[in-house]
């Protein structure tokens, strides 16, 4: 087998690149408004009930008309994943895991196609959507070699006269509950884990960016993944989630998204339903506020850099995204000069048209994030952004505050936006206790030439994810494995070692000779 390696970058100043990538735009503009159905048990299932999927760069551009599946679906889907898990359990690693590859291939093949797909459903910049097209590849075939290590289980004692053996076998039915910030890569690396470790799914994409899951889907089935494996349900939280996570037959959840959610998963599914047989597992990727911390000894540069690109690429809507910056007194204000000056060259715009910044996700966002504007002028002083063009799309200009406090609103609560707030910390422990100051403990990075520091910050920053003289966002599958501590999640480390044996249970058996 080829030794796993990430999916290179584009690179977009090569011209056939460019014209590869508006080549992929004219291919998925000729599908513009159409209804897609839910898939169950491979059937096209229309709904009444509709939900547009819409370009938030130019709010009146309809992607496509989701179907959204209710109570009867979603029960459908239940009893389908259910009657296919029977037959899917049998089947080989293998088989399996080369549905996975062929799937890579297939979108490797179409990487333009499902790139400009994210940069009209998602609003995500040319670069970001590549990288989330990469990334949804590396999960792929990250996950099919894994899945293949596995095959043997894990090595157990033996003794004279007995022969011991640990397997793993899959769980049973999973709920996947994607997010829309990584609408390819992180629906993708779920149901991909979830699937391919012998389980069925049923696949819950958000509904903000459900065209691109579909499109996935229909990759799946094209690389041989047998009908019923993964079943299609867009669906509101309320109407089929809760009910789905509530399933006495649900074996485990996999969710990514916020924190608000991503708790009551976790409290719902600990509830044993009547006629309950297996205790839930929830896997659970939820919010950040990641801090990027500056000591004096630091390339000034290579921090102002770090700051911009992890609190601003796809207007800070990642969780990983850094929107606290706590700098040492004696640097901190040449520090925030450059990423001010920085920040002020960067370009915001519709993202077709290949700009550093494209829109955040949708009108609510808008509002949340509108009102942390509010807040932070209040506790802080706006150094620059702070404004909002909500007319054709929804536009939040990148933001920068100073003169904050690290217990301060805006430093401690999740705006998933592009706003960054910056304070000052004496001396490098003092930063270390006000980084790790948050409900949060998902990314951070330290910007310093100074290993004594380097080391302090291994042991104390309670992060999932620390990076050294680098941005805090951009894990690479396989390379970073990706997960948060506290309030982030379950340290599920996706594209990790351990992540698809989160997905299986150890089964021991011994024989006597
Ligand atoms: N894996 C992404 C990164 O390292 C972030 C994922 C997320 O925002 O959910 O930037």
């Amino acid at each position: 087998m080829i030794p796993y390696k990430h999916e290179p970058f584009t690179d977009f100043t090569n011209e056939d690149n460019k014209a590869s990538l508006k080549k992929g735009f004219e291919t998925i503009k000729k599908d513009f408004g159409s209804e897609y159905p839910l898939i169950i048990n491979g059937e096209r299932v229309l709904t009444d009930k509709k939900l547009a999927s819409y370009n938030p760069a130019q709010k009146d551009e309809v992607i496509g008309q989701m179907s959204q599946a209710g109570e009867k679906e979603a029960l459908d889907a239940m009893e389908v994943a259910k009657e296919t898990f029977k037959e899917w359990r049998k089947s080989t690693f293998e088989f399996r895991s080369d549905v996975l590859f062929k799937a890579a291939t297939i979108i490797r093949k179409r990487k333009f196609e499902f790139t400009a797909l994210l940069v009209k459903e998602a609003g995500k910049p040319w670069k970001e959507a590549d990288a989330d097209t990469a990334e949804a590849i590396d999960f792929l075939e990250y996950y099919a070699r894994q899945n293949i290590e596995l095959k043997n289980g894990k090595p157990v004692v033996s003794r004279p006269g007995e022969k011991n053996r640990f397997d793993y076998i899959p769980l049973g039915v999973g709920l996947v509950i994607s997010p829309w910030n990584f609408a390819l890569a992180i629906m993708a690396g779920t149901t991909s884990a979830a699937l391919v470790t012998g389980n069925t799914v049923l696949l819950k994409p958000s509904s903000k960016a459900s065209v691109i899951s579909y499109k996935f889907v229909e990759v799946l089935e094209e690389a041989g993944l047998p009908k019923g494996v993964v079943n299609f349900i867009p669906g509101s939280s309320r109407e089929i989630g809760d009910l789905l996570v509530e399933h006495k037959d649900t074996a485990f959840v996999s969710f990514t998204g916020s924190r608000d959610v991503g708790v009551n998963i976790y409290e719902k599914a600990a509830i044993v339903q009547e006629g309950q047989i297996n205790l839930k597992r929830v896997i659970a990727e939820m919010g950040g506020k990641d801090t990027i911390v500056v000591d004096s000894s630091a390339d000034l540069d290579l921090a102002a850099e770090a700051i911009v690109t992890s609190a601003f690429a796809f207007s800070g809507q990642k969780c990983s995204a850094c929107s606290r910056v706590i700098a040492l007194e004696d640097i901190h204000d040449e520090l925030l000069e450059k990423v001010v000056s920085l920040t002020k060259d960067l370009t915001i715009g519709n993202p077709e048209e290949d700009n550093f910044m494209g829109p955040v996700i949708d009108q609510a966002s808008v509002e949340k994030i509108e009102k942390y504007l509010e807040i932070g002028k209040e506790e802080g002083k706006l150094e620059v952004g702070g404004t909002i063009d909500n007319e054709t799309g929804h536009f939040v200009h990148p933001t920068v505050f100073s003169g904050l406090k690290h217990d301060d609103r805006v430093m401690q609560e999740e705006i998933f936006g592009p706003v960054v707030g910056f304070a000052k910390a004496s001396n490098f422990t003092e930063a270390i206790e006000f980084a790790n100051d948050t409900d949060y403990g998902l990314t951070g990075a330290v910007i310093t030439k100074n290993r004594e520091h380097q080391e302090e910050a291994r042991r104390d920053f309670m992060v999932g994810n620390l990076y050294f003289n680098r941005g805090c966002t951009a894990a690479i599958v396989g390379y970073h494995p990706f997960g948060g501590f506290k309030m982030s999640g379950t340290d599920s480390k996706a594209g990790g070692p351990d992540y698809l044996t989160l997905h299986m249970q150890g089964k021991t058996s011994s024989e006597m000779f």
